[in-house]
């Protein structure tokens, strides 16, 4: 076999003609040339063999019993399946009107007979390149139309997905483009999407919002009050996450903006209710934190508040080399007080003194406390010992003042307080138990040596 008949198969090929010779001859050149041919001899048999199998490629005799060439042309070039498929006339009709009537019906080409056979094999070769690069056109047709569906169906699918986003979010989402003048400055920003949520919130529709000026949809003041954090987000490309007040209408809104193009995309949520809630519980807290360091009876700060204070002054003074004094006080023959006037006007003293000490401070820093049972103290940060022992002086002269009658006093007709007052300029060598001791010994004395009186003690260093 010769290596032609390997080759595989260009294509198949329709003969359609009533002389035998004729379809001997073709079909031979064509098969020699790897074309799979089919011969029939009239149009019913070529109608046939079509309903069968499609050919790529007809050649067709004009003159045949029955139906002629042109009448099997008409035929097939009137239906859908078969118009396609290219038809070469090879005639010996060879007037210019029969060339004329062919080309009109739709043939491909048109050989006349008798032929050449390179020439034939030619034309068919031609009509298989130009079938085979119609074929190619087709499929590329096909795949971009087939694309552009599926590109089409996708941003169909994200836009309505979108939409839903959009349209279901319980947030404010807008998006802006910037309105700049000649200078290139933002003066305004033009609504470009704009969510039910967000649209409801300036009290318009989307529908009419799109296309407006910010400006002109939202209240001046918060206009104002936001439109330099959105330049930036546009200028800047910062990111804005705000918790924002709007203090006409009492609302708060976390905001969120990013920039998109030459402008931003917004989110917004009410936040008034949190926000509400969080500065109740801040309020409740403070005031929980203010009762845990206040005494109920006095009213003023307790000893919990004063462990806390006094290490907290004493790393400042540290810190700063200032000195730090305390004073502890004590009421003299409290104990006496309660004995002749009840338990109750105890309690009540205690208070009177408490007040009749706080009247004694100058400075925002200075604080009295509760130290316990009817023992007060007083932290002076920032106050050296001479300054100390004047307000000391100051308190127990006050207390005498108060004129608070104790009968069983032996030391006053009145209610009166005896004090130790110490200072130090703390470091590492000491600690703040260090001056309670030292603020104590003073009392002590004060005690031991009449009563009603201030005693100031010096720190007992342990290098000293
Ligand atoms: P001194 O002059 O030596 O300090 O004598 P004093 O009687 O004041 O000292 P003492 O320590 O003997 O007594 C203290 C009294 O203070 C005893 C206690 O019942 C009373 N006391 C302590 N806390 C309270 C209080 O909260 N209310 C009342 N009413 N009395 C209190
Ligand atoms: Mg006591
Ligand atoms: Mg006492």
């Amino acid at each position: 076999m010769s290596k032609e008949y390997d080759a595989p198969v260009k294509g198949n090929i329709l003969i359609v003609d009533d002389s035998l010779d004729n379809l001997r001859l073709l079909s031979s050149v064509l098969m020699k040339h790897n074309y799979r041919v089919h011969c029939v001899a009239d149009g019913e048999m070529a109608l046939h063999a079509i309903r069968g199998e499609l050919p790529n490629l007809i050649l067709l005799d004009v003159v045949l019993p029955a139906i002629n060439g042109y009448k099997l042309c008409k035929i097939l070039k009137s239906n859908e399946k078969t118009r396609q498929i290219p038809i070469i006339f090879i005639s010996s009709l060879d007037s210019e009107s029969d060339k004329v009537q062919a080309f009109k019906l739709g043939c491909a080409d048109f050989i006349t007979k008798p032929f050449f056979i390179e020439e034939l094999l030619v034309r068919v070769e031609t009509q298989f390149k130009i079938y085979q690069e119609k074929d190619n056109l087709k499929q590329l047709l096909y795949q971009n139309v087939k694309e552009r569906k599926t590109v089409e169906k996708e941003l169909n699918q994200s836009r309505a997905l979108l939409a839903g986003v959009l349209n279901s979010s319980l947030d404010g989402v807008a998006a802006f483009e910037a309105i700049r003048d000649r200078w290139g400055s933002i003066i305004d920003f033009r609504w470009l999407v704009v969510n039910p949520v967000a649209a409801m919130s300036v009290g318009e529709t989307g529908d009419s919002l799109r296309g407006q000026l910010l400006r002109e949809t939202l209240s001046n003041n918060l206009f104002e009050g936001l439109f330099d954090f959105f330049v930036q987000v546009v200028e800047n490309c910062i990111v804005l996450d705000k918790e924002h007040y709007y203090n006409r209408e009492g609302n708060w809104f976390h905001i969120v903006a990013v920039k998109l193009g030459d402008g931003f995309a917004v989110n917004f949520r009410d936040i008034t209710e949190r926000k509400q809630m969080e500065i109740a519980l801040k309020e409740a807290n403070q005031e929980l934190q203010r009762q845990a360091n206040i005494d109920s009876l006095t009213q003023v700060a307790n000893r919990r508040r004063f462990d806390e204070y006094l290490a907290q002054e004493w790393s400042r003074c540290a810190r700063e080399q200032q000195t730090l004094s305390l004073i502890i006080c004590d009421v003299d023959y409290f104990k006496f007080y309660n004995d002749a006037y009840g338990h109750q006007a105890g309690d009540q003293c205690l208070y009177n003194v408490a007040q009749g000490m706080a009247m004694a401070i100058k400075r925002p820093a200075d604080v009295v406390f509760r130290y316990g049972g009817e023992e007060f103290a007083m932290v002076l940060p920032f106050t050296q010992g001479e300054g100390a022992l004047k307000v000391a002086t100051d308190v127990r002269e006050r207390i005498v003042g108060l004129q608070i009658p104790h009968d069983l006093s032996e030391v006053s007709q009145y209610v009166t307080l005896s004090l130790g007052v110490s200072s130090i300029i703390p470091s590492v060598d000491s600690s703040p138990e260090s001056l309670i001791a030292a603020a104590d010994r003073a009392l002590y004395e004060a005690k031991a040596s009449g009563r009603n009186r201030v005693e100031y003690k010096a720190l007992e260093l342990p290098f000293a």
